[in-house]
């Protein structure tokens, strides 16, 4: 799994025969629920031992984990929510803004071969293309001590706060776009088992 995510192919070599397959995919998955389903609730308590919040964690590994953008966690909604009747921004304008910042990011790699979007960035472009202001500085190096984030979650997490500046059609990465993009590695956090 981790070659096509890093490298975009599969390789299978026989003795007499190398073959790269393309791969290129967008990866979505899924867990089930941890089992008492109370841990994070907003409204019940857990009390599960100490150690079974790991263990449920391990069930996937941490690189794999590392190679994922976006770690969303669903908690039950509450009642209220159901019933509200705030509106929300709708499918159709999500997909508006969408389409703005892939446009912006067609722009932008327009002279690199075969890069379309701020996830396929190499490594060279990050600190030209995701610079950082001082307060976004101080907050990302906060956030990789205090959660001892690897390397290559730090360039994720500067990749997706891109994202998120170019959905808003923001030139500048403000830190409340790292914070954010922070925000989507939930299970690097020490709400999860940290
Ligand atoms: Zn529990």
């Amino acid at each position: 799994m981790r070659q096509p995510m890093e490298e975009i192919k599969v390789s299978i070599s026989r003795t007499k025969l190398a073959i790269d397959f393309p791969a290129s995919f967008m990866l979505i998955a899924s867990m089930n629920p941890y089992p008492c389903r109370f841990y994070n609730h907003p409204e019940k308590n857990c009390s599960c031992p100490p150690g079974s919040v790991t263990k449920y964690l391990n069930k996937i590994s941490g690189p794999l984990l590392d190679r994922i953008d976006l770690h969303v966690e669903v908690t039950p909604v509450a009642f209220s929510h159901l019933t509200s009747t705030h509106i929300q921004e709708g499918s159709f304008e999500i997909r508006k803004r969408v389409v703005q910042a892939r446009n912006l990011q067609d722009l932008r790699f327009k002279h690199k071969k075969g890069i379309y979007s701020n996830a396929q960035m190499e490594s060279a472009d990050l600190k030209k293309i995701c610079s950082l202001n001082n307060e976004s500085q101080t907050l990302i190096k906060k956030t990789m001590e205090q959660l001892n984030l690897s390397a290559r979650a730090y360039d994720r997490i500067l990749k997706v706060s891109r994202t998120i500046a170019d959905l808003e059609t923001s030139e500048e990465i403000l830190s409340s776009h790292v914070a954010e993009a922070i925000h989507f590695r939930n299970l690097d956090r020490e709400g999860w088992g940290g």
